[in-house]
């Protein structure tokens, strides 16, 4: 079972890490694929360049063997349409079961995305918790997809799992605004990725935010 968490990583911080860590214990993840986008679909621009996002969610990911800094969004260059992505692991692993990390805000979002049932035929989807947002099922998907953890290893793609995990309160948004006033950004993102905040200095100047 590969799981795959895109976001825009800007920057990675130990929301990401954790939900990913629990991941792999929880549900006995082989690997877990950390994917920064490179152009988004839904929002503004980063704030950090790819090459920066990316060099952080490798920081992050060698904190453990089975997280994978992966940079197909990347390297596939323009808008990082998840499916697009999807398409690339199936196409990497025929055989597996993969499933698509989604916090509950991004799953509510999956309403706005266009092409569901083909994510549905390429994966299975984990939401997880995340402090502030409500469960909100999106109408394009039928409640029937949702099977517990165990279900997801006997097909390759096609269900929705719920995980409750540790809640952590911490945005990529409430880095960037520590940042801005000059606070100390240790607690809330991994060690080697504040290093890389400080060493590159990112996030400082408020026509940069
Ligand atoms: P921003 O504050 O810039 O919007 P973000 O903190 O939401 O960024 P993203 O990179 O956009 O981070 O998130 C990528 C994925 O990780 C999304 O599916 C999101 O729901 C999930 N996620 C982010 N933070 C958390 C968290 N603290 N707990 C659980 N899931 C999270």
């Amino acid at each position: 079972l590969i799981g795959v968490l895109g976001g825009t990583f800007d920057p990675i911080h130990n929301g990401h890490v954790q939900t990913a860590m629990e991941l792999i214990e929880h549900l006995g993840l082989d690997a877990l694929h950390l994917v920064p986008l490179n152009q988004p679909v839904h929002r503004d621009m980063p704030v950090a360049s790819a090459a920066d996002r990316l060099a952080m969610v490798e920081r992050a990911a060698s904190l453990h063997t089975n997280l994978v800094a992966d940079d197909c969004e990347i390297a596939r260059g323009g808008k990082s349409w998840m499916i697009d992505t999807l398409i690339d692991f199936r196409q990497r692993y025929p055989e597996a079961s993969i499933a698509l990390v989604l916090g509950q805000d991004a799953f509510a979002g999956l309403d706005h995305w266009g092409r569901v049932e083909q994510l549905t035929a390429l994966a299975h989807v984990i939401v997880v918790d995340r402090p502030g947002t409500k469960m909100q099922w999106p109408k394009v998907l039928p409640a029937s997809y949702e099977k517990s953890a165990e279900g997801l290893r006997r097909s390759a793609a096609g269900y929705v799992c719920r995980c409750a995990l540790t809640p952590v309160d911490v945005s990529s948004t409430m880095i960037r605004a520590c940042r801005r006033r000059g606070e100390p950004v240790e607690s809330q993102v991994p060690l080697p990725v504040a290093e890389y905040i400080r060493e590159h200095e990112l996030y400082r100047r408020a026509a940069n935010s």
